[in-house]
């Protein structure tokens, strides 16, 4: 199933991949059955150009704010500042998540401007998963069908329903 990425979510990556530069940004993307619904930056513990290492603590709140909102883990994001817009081998050989997809982005377009490719971490493969863009208006039509509302103690009943 393609990855539904709303492109408001898309700028928010954008700002924050492009305010860390030269160094590697990183952080999830929240929501669930494969759209995503929130930006959580994390802080790149190792503050380099070609590497990144979620800051523990940073990434342990993160993820404790995200179950609280009702969501789950989408996708970890990740930027590559001179590109490619491919998993390295350092990515495939730490990838600790199978279920999450690991989206990548580089500012290797015309013009540097940002592009961004999905892809499923496993065995120590990548494959590829395509992305559908979504405007807005699209997304919050996407998320009423998949019932993914921002109201965590309306999905709790639903799921208790
Ligand atoms: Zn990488």
């Amino acid at each position: 199933m393609p990855l539904g990425f709303p492109i408001n979510h898309w700028a928010e990556v954008v700002d924050h991949v492009s305010r860390a530069l030269p160094c590697e940004a990183c952080g999830f993307l929240s929501g669930r059955n494969g759209l995503i619904a929130g930006v959580h930056p994390v802080e790149n513990a190792l503050h380099s150009p070609t590497a990144y290492r979620m800051e523990p603590a940073n990434q342990v709140r993160t993820m404790t704010a995200i179950e609280r909102q009702g969501r789950e883990i989408v996708a970890i994001f990740h930027s590559h500042p001179d590109g490619p817009t491919h998993p390295s081998p350092t990515d495939l050989a730490q990838a600790t998540y199978p279920d999450v997809l690991y989206v990548i982005c580089s500012p290797a377009g015309p013009d540097r401007a940002w592009s961004a490719r999905a892809f499923w971490l496993r065995d120590g493969q990548a494959l590829e998963e395509p992305i559908d863009w979504l405007t807005a208006e699209a997304a919050i039509a996407v998320r009423i069908l998949t019932d993914l509302s921002d109201h965590p103690a309306a999905l709790t009943d639903h799921n208790q329903a």
